[in-house]
């Protein structure tokens, strides 16, 4: 008998019947040692507690039975097979088999068990029911997650050896359930257990994991804080006539929330402690400005600095803003992306490798293994919730040794508190709760398609009048290719329903010269109207567009929508946004698209919509960038958070053993934070 902590330890070959072909098959579903196995939870319940009345059974249900074979009869056909049919004290059912031979077993007369779903057919009936021994024991079975190979009954076979060696373990009582007593429930829960509450995850000894389990994700997201704020790093004196110089280049003043902000980020950077903060601002707030104040301040203390984006469009736009502010102050920043030739790439590894280029922008190139800089001391990246947690922590990494590098994560998306403990935990919070100055609010308005050609008279009013406009074209879950068809086809009908516009298009399949000089050419007003998809998403930064038609916008989220928004609304003459929506789409798409026109608060939106759609699709792809978790849901658990958080507070005040336990049961090898 051992605790979890030291089933950890020991090998799930350890178990009887383990050979190496079922090993390799637990090994796909990440069970190395025993806890892992234990730590392989249902995923749903079947109820065998009871033998059913065949004359109680509806269709539709799942049940177990039990009587006597009364008949068996060969069925022709393709697949063959065999029909019974079982007769109990009240009532007979009828169960179709393929591929069944007569056997001993299921000869008339013999006693037979059988588990599935009742279908009405001419009589009550079942599919190819699961056979039941008739001397297994009655209860609530476990159904696990599978993979290709594996049977549940020998997962249950496997778990029942497990239990064997699991103690009892009184020391983490919570709401007085053990860690070990929940998982020998939840593996061979009571027969009088609450099955609504089970499948629901509701079950007293499921909340005690679950929480275990977020706390654990708090205390490594607190530990990697702790660790990295007792590891030194560069110091960093701010010097006034830089950041006016910079304010001049830029050509405006900054705003009270910019200059708070980045008083916070060079506080930091003043204590010899490495920086770890995420600076939150709504669309349009100016993140880009107070970025490249605090790498001027970097840049001229002597460090590189290395400065991100999740896409080749926004990085190319982070890149030229850079480049028109800093530039003339002496420090040009270099590109770097998937897409830089070999020869300039070479060029620039070499010059970030010796130090004499002391500004990098680029994508998730920045990431690559040949990589190198002298000096690294501040990452910035924009639009943080594209790039994994690991992907943060990789890019830091590329510091020298001895020091740790700075970070300084920037996302236009605000994230709603229950997430943001999961994934930004380790980082410290600014907001720039404030837009600059003469930004006039946009007049948001919600139309359906059958008022197309009026959109027209006002889409060619308004570049008549010299304004720029854009048009999104959504698609739900397409692919890339048919999301530019469809931006094709639409930049098509456009340009034919107005010749005298002049009209880009831009989408993820064009060679990003061919998007950058689009870009371009619609930043200098040389094109009227772009027609395009949601790759403008973020950073696009155009002042003069002030029309943006967004069309099915009932196919994306609120939180994208306000994204889209904020394209427009960016300099100093009225806005608009026009959602265009096609199909009838009733009153619940109606009312989410009503939030839009009455509120421009990113936060308010985001909360919203993680209400309506979960965090899965909060995020875009399921929860990118979060730590993999066994248990809980984030969105479904929300209200165990604080619960959790508070739980890893004590734990990590007492620094007791547990501590260790919970984080390596937990996060074990899947630890994404597991560095020396
Ligand atoms: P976001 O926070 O969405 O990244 P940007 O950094 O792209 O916003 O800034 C939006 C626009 O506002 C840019 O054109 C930027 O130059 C401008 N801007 C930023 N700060 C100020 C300011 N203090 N006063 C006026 N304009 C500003
Ligand atoms: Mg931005």
């Amino acid at each position: 008998m051992s605790d979890l902590l030291s089933l950890s330890r020991q090998a799930v070959a350890d178990l009887r019947g383990v050979g190496p072909a079922l090993a390799a098959r637990l090994a796909q579903l990440q069970i190395y040692s025993i806890a892992d196995l234990l730590l392989h939870l249902p995923r749903s319940y079947e109820d065998r507690r009871s033998v059913r009345p065949i004359v109680s059974l509806r269709a539709g249900e799942l049940a177990l039975v039990e009587g006597e074979v009364l008949s068996q009869r060969q069925l022709s056909g393709r697949r063959g097979g065999m029909e019974l049919i079982l007769r109990d004290e009240g009532g007979q059912l009828r169960l179709r088999f393929f591929h069944l031979r007569p056997s001993p077993w299921n000869a008339p007369g013999s006693r037979l068990r059988v588990y599935g779903e009742v279908r009405a057919g001419s009589a009550l009936e079942m599919l190819h029911p699961e056979i039941d021994k008739a001397e297994s024991a009655l209860g609530l079975r476990p159904i696990y997650p599978l993979v290709e190979g594996l049977r549940q009954d020998s997962l249950r076979r496997l778990m029942a050896q497990a239990l064997l060696r699991l103690d009892e373990d009184d020391s983490h009582r919570l709401d007085g359930w053990s860690r070990s007593a929940a998982l020998r429930y939840l593996h061979q829960p009571d027969a009088d257990a609450d099955l609504a509450l089970l499948l629901q995850a509701r079950h007293p000894a499921q909340l005690r994991l679950i929480v275990e389990e977020l706390a654990a994700q708090q205390i490594s997201l607190l530990q990697h804080k702790q660790q990295m704020q007792q590891r030194p790093a560069w110091r960093l004196q701010g010097d006034q006539r830089l950041e006016q110089a910079l304010q001049e280049q830029m050509g405006f003043v900054l705003t009270a929330a910019q200059r708070r902000v980045i008083g916070e980020i060079m506080h930091d950077l003043g204590r010899g402690q490495a920086l770890q903060r995420l600076v939150q601002g709504d669309v349009g707030c100016g993140k880009t400005a107070v970025a490249a104040c605090v790498c001027a301040q970097a840049l001229q203390a002597g460090w590189q600095v290395a400065l991100m984006a999740p896409t080749d469009l926004l990085a190319e736009q982070l890149y030229q803003k850079l480049s028109a502010w800093l530039s003339p102050l002496g420090y040009t920043p270099a590109f770097l992306s998937g897409r830089t030739p070999a020869r300039a790439r070479k060029t620039l590894l070499a010059e970030l490798a010796d130090g004499s280029r002391g500004l990098v922008v680029g994508t998730h190139a920045l990431f690559q293994a040949d990589l190198t800089f002298a000096r690294l001391g501040l990452v910035i990246i924009d639009e943080q919730h594209r790039f994994g947690v690991s992907q943060r922590l990789a890019l830091r990494d590329k510091a020298p040794a001895a020091y740790e590098a700075h970070l300084l994560v920037m996302t236009a998306t605000p994230i709603p508190r229950t997430l943001a403990m999961s994934c930004y935990g380790d980082l410290d919070c600014s907001v720039i709760d404030e837009l600059p100055p003469g930004r006039r609010p946009i007049t948001t308005v919600v139309m359906s398609q059958n008022r197309r050609p009026e959109l027209m008279q006002r889409l060619r009013a308004n570049c008549q009048q010299g304004r720029q406009a854009y048009w999104v074209c959504t698609l739900i879950e397409a692919s890339e290719a048919l999301q530019a068809q469809a931006a094709e086809d639409c930049h098509a009908e456009l340009c034919a329903a107005l010749p005298e516009l002049r009209i880009g298009l831009v989408h993820g399949r064009q060679s990003g010269e061919t998007k950058t000089s689009v870009m371009q050419a619609f930043a200098a007003a040389e094109l009227d109207l772009l027609v395009a998809t949601t790759v403008i998403e973020v950073g696009v930064d155009v002042a003069n567009a002030t029309l943006m038609i967004i069309e099915n916008p009932e196919r994306l989220g609120l939180a994208q929508l306000h994204q889209l928004r904020g394209r427009v609304g960016r300099g100093r003459q009225d806005s608009y946004c026009v959602l265009l929506y096609g199909d009838p789409i009733g009153a619940r798409g109606r009312q989410r698209l009503a939030l839009l026109r009455q509120s421009q608060d990113g936060f308010f939106l985001a909360e919203q919509d993680l209400l309506l759609r979960g965090p899965g699709e909060f995020f875009g792809t399921r929860q990118a960038g979060l730590v993999q978790l066994r248990l809980a849901d984030l969105q479904r658990d929300a209200e165990l958070m604080s619960a959790a958080q508070h739980l890893a507070t004590q734990w990590l005040r007492a620094a007791g053993p547990q501590l260790e336990a919970c984080r390596l049961l937990w996060q074990g090898e899947r630890s994404r934070y597991a560095r020396a």
